[in-house]
């Protein structure tokens, strides 16, 4: 029974966390590194615990210490958040280990599906179909650069330990094909410590398509339709929208259908996020997120599921409070990613508010956004009927975003999708720069 929660994270998502805690009546334990001292997580928790200095190394990814610190603090669990040690079958294990409950998959499902190549093995094993490429790891370059000849190209090199876009790198020229896996095993290797890399067709301008997936532990997975995230810089997603422009309920279905095979198959609960490319009517899968994601307030606009609250219950033990017949797509959701573009100390913060608008933040008047961390610093979110409508609501309620003392890139957002490109819709990961033309 989880009486007592300590959130292994901080910012938006450890606000989001504790929130819902509140609601069911569970305590919060938060932790915090010693840029965090006033951050809003630390204040809204019911206990706060310094687990080390600002460098995420030594706080945030210190798996002793945040275990100690919920041991110390009688907590039941632990919920991991977003990035960090969200995708650890490492971090998993040793909390549950310590006699804790782990929100999330168990530590064998991340193993699974956390690393890229095994992950399509196993998307191979369930019938999924995978986006073409060669099959496993890099470990003769002379050999890939042969088997290359043979798929043709464009490429993509990418490291089976990636995330958040690093490490990836496009081929368009067989000569520049050698140096760039070197390459890109090099940024592997110094980002995430593995320098495991393997490559994919490069699917030029195909669409970024997501599924939000929720199991329990009792063999329920249901699949709560998918967002589109094709708005991307650096392969980083700028805008998430719902339902897709490009998915007809029939592709919905059989997406939906191919993904519960799969996570039923590895016996997977918890959130989880199975993403795809889409071109042409076809979707191949990329990866599976074992945790719960930035945009997931986007599919909880169009379902009305919270999507951590049923989290935490499944951890607990309980079966999914939906069925699968209770999830309808039959309105549209949008979400904008707000990023300091330098820190800075909050002056004059006056968020947005009204009918299906939500805004997830940390900031308040007075705080001082550290340079430290991810430079996310608030997500909007919109749900409207129709996209048509949901782009003006969104423009309209970014007009009311006020925020003085930190600079961010909401002007960028606004003219993005405002663009004809965007109003359009059903376009490809590569769109950013379209858009950017049209901009000016
Ligand atoms: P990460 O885990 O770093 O986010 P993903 O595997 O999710 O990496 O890919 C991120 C983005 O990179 C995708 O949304 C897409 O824009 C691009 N990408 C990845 N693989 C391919 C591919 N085979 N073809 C085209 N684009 C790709």
């Amino acid at each position: 029974m989880i009486r007592s929660l300590l959130i292994a994270n901080r910012g938006e998502i450890a606000v989001r966390i504790i929130r819902a805690c509140k609601e069911l009546g569970i305590r919060t334990i938060a932790v915090y590194s010693e840029a965090d001292r006033k951050a809003l997580h630390v204040k809204m928790a019911d206990q706060a615990i310094c687990i080390g200095p600002p460098p995420s190394k030594d706080s945030y990814l210190n798996i002793s210490n945040i275990v100690s610190a919920a041991l110390h603090s009688r907590a039941d669990a632990i919920h991991p958040g977003v990035g960090f040690l969200s995708e650890k079958a490492e971090f998993a294990r040793k909390v549950q280990e310590a006699g804790l409950i782990w929100v999330g998959p168990d530590p064998e499902a991340i193993d699974m599906l956390g690393d890229k190549i095994r992950s399509k093995e196993n998307a191979t094993k369930y019938g999924v179909p995978c986006t073409p490429g060669i099959e496993g790891a890099i470990t003769n370059i002379d050999q890939t650069v042969e088997k290359v000849k043979k798929i043709g190209l464009p490429v993509i090199i990418k490291a089976s330990a990636g995330g958040g876009g690093k490490g990836m790198r496009i081929v368009r020229k067989i000569e520049e094909l050698a140096d760039n896996i070197k390459i890109a095993a090099n940024e592997a290797e110094k980002s995430f410590g593995d320098g495991t890399v393997f490559i994919e067709k490069y699917l030029e301008n195909a669409a970024h398509v997501e599924l939000q997936m929720m199991g329990d532990k009792h063999g329920n997975v249901i699949y709560l339709g998918e967002r589109d995230c094709s708005v991307q810089k650096n392969h980083q997603k700028l805008v998430e929208e719902a339902p897709s422009p490009l998915v007809t309920p029939e592709i919905r279905k059989k997406m939906g259908e191919d993904a519960v095979r799969l996570f039923k198959g590895i016996g997977y609960s918890g959130a989880g996020t199975i993403e795809f490319l889409f071109k042409d009517g076809q979707y191949y899968f990329m990866e599976v997120n074992s945790r719960i994601q930035v945009e997931h307030p986007v599919t909880e606009m169009i379902t009305g599921v919270d999507l951590i609250k049923e989290m935490i219950r499944v951890a607990n033990g309980d079966e999914l409070s939906v069925k699968q017949e209770d999830i309808r797509v039959d309105s549209y959701a949008m979400e904008i990613r707000i990023n300091a573009t330098a820190p800075g100390t909050v002056k004059d913060y006056l968020p947005p508010s009204g009918f299906k608008v939500r805004v997830d933040s940390f900031l308040y008047n007075g705080y001082t956004v550290p340079p430290t961390y991810d430079s996310m610093v608030a997500k909007v979110i919109i749900g409207a009927p129709t996209r048509a409508e949901g782009i003006n609501k969104m423009l309209a309620v970014l007009d009311e975003f006020h925020l003085e003392g930190v600079p961010i890139n909401l002007e960028l957002q606004k003219k993005i999708i405002n663009t004809q490109i965007f109003r359009k819709g059903g376009f490809g990961t590569q769109v950013l720069d379209s858009i950017m033309k049209e901009i000016g």
